[in-house]
């Protein structure tokens, strides 16, 4: 079908997300993607647009990349699905074990047994990663002898995905508000990322775990990176801080590992960046490599025992897809080329390379601010006023016509790119950025 057909059926029925669409209809021309390759998106007038952001963050080993492609051409020629109820397979057993060996506190032989991550719950993506948690947490302590323990501690500016449970945890206010009525009742903390610092987040932490008394189900967090937020940085010592805390109410500390979880980082999880070893910990994104959707929750060996027993005690919960053998046998071969080819030794190589040219930027650029990165995620902020206030959108034009994909965050313009990505394509994403900055600025 020529571009133009494409364009013509999509406006008269696809809607898209997070996108205001009599805007989308009237004025967008949209890129029509037609295959992709390594870290480059190829269009339907044959341009090449290299991808900032990994395809909205997942496609961490690059698109297409051949092992991932094999896995799941193989798999789906003899098992595509089946459900997991009273049936199990290699796939999922497999990745299962995987996992766990490769969890935060996995290889250090002080951490006790019923703290380690050891039990997998699959579901298709990172906001259901994020249900499985909350309502792990929740029913533990339903039946575990604390029924009054149903509140959430959150952070402003998280977010945790887009189901009413995700969205309820969840801190980014224009998300929340319309679906206020709907959503359950949270205690929210300022963002460690805050003026102010970590400290002022984790005294605020602590007073509701105080004051909530045994109230507090658990805290849930994306470790050292706020995402959606706008690349918020925060230090490692709150993930921390936290985790002491609650463990001294004895409640649970849930990791969104979502986004930073597999390397995106620098580390295999934020969660090591701090030391710490969650109760629960969120993964999807990365975990199947862009492929096909994907999501895992890891539970220690404690919230798991507390589902044991009585039937009604169990888990009543599930999706169609859960464990999916394709996504399964993809998962594990993402491990298996992260291992291959080392890719958190190449993301540790090329990361000083972003957060240099990061903060170049807003040295040299007029009205660029809040130069920051880690691992492979460099932002700024359009924050100077001038012809940069509010400019993410024109930015995102003038990278488009140099032949970048580089969707802002609202007024923070970021890469969060194939974690593999090479070292020619990087040094070619990192001088568009800034000549994209430099065109919005009119400098
Ligand atoms: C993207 C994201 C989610 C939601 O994942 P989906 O697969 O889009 O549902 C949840 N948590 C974090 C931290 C994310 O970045």
């Amino acid at each position: 079908m020529e571009r133009a057909g494409v364009v013509t059926l999509d406006k008269r029925h696809v809607w898209h997300p997070y996108t205001a669409m009599e805007a989308y209809i009237a004025q967008t021309d949209p890129l029509v993607v037609v295959r992709a390759e390594g870290c480059y998106l190829h269009d339907a007038d044959g341009r090449r647009y290299l991808d900032a952001n990994g395809s909205w963050w997942v496609s961490t080993l690059g698109h297409r990349h051949p092992r991932l492609v094999r896995a799941l051409v193989d798999q789906a020629s003899v098992l595509a699905h089946t459900s997991l109820a009273g049936i199990t397979h290699e796939p999922a057993a497999r990745l299962a074990a995987e996992l766990a060996a490769l969890a935060p506190g996995a290889d250090h032989p002080e951490v006790p047994a019923q703290q380690r991550l050891t039990r997998v719950f699959y579901s298709d993506n990172g906001s259901t990663a994020v249900e499985v948690a909350i309502k792990m947490a929740a029913q533990y302590w339903a039946q575990n002898g604390r029924p009054g323990r149903t509140r959430f501690i959150t952070l402003s500016g998280a977010f945790h995905g887009e189901t009413l449970g995700a969205t309820s945890v969840g801190g980014v206010a224009l998300f929340r508000e319309v679906f206020g009525p709907l959503l359950f009742d949270v205690v929210q903390v300022p963002s460690p990322a805050e003026e102010g610092g970590w400290e002022r987040a984790f005294a605020e932490v602590e007073r509701a775990l105080r004051e909530g008394g045994d109230t507090v189900a658990g805290v849930i967090l994306e470790p050292v990176l706020q995402g959606a937020a706008g690349m918020q940085l925060y230090a490692p010592a709150f993930v921390r801080a936290v985790r002491e805390a609650t463990r001294a109410a004895d409640t649970f500390l849930i990791a969104d590992e979502v986004f930073t979880g597999l390397g995106r980082t620098g580390a295999r999880f934020a969660c090591e960046l701090a030391g710490v070893v969650p109760d629960l910990l969120c993964l999807a994104k990365a975990l199947s490599g862009g492929l096909l959707p994907f999501g895992a929750t890891l539970a220690s060996e404690r919230v798991f025992s507390g589902f044991l027993g009585e039937r009604s005690r169990a888990l009543y919960y599930g999706h169609s897809y859960c464990g999916n053998p394709l996504g399964a046998a993809v998962a594990r071969e993402v491990l298996a080329v992260y291992r291959d080819e080392d890719v958190l030794g190449q993301v540790a190589r090329k990361a000083p390379r972003v957060k240099a040219a990061f903060e170049r930027m807003a040295e040299t650029v007029p009205g660029v601010v809040r130069p920051r990165a880690i691992g492979m995620v460099g932002a700024v902020d359009l924050g100077g006023g001038g012809y940069l206030a509010h400019g993410g959108w024109r930015v995102y034009e003038a990278a488009r016509r140099r032949g970048l994909y580089l969707r802002p965050l609202g007024d923070t313009v970021y890469i969060s790119p194939a974690l593999n990505i090479p070292d020619e394509a990087l040094e070619e994403l990192l001088h568009g950025v800034e000549a994209s900055l430099r065109e919005a600025a009119g400098d």
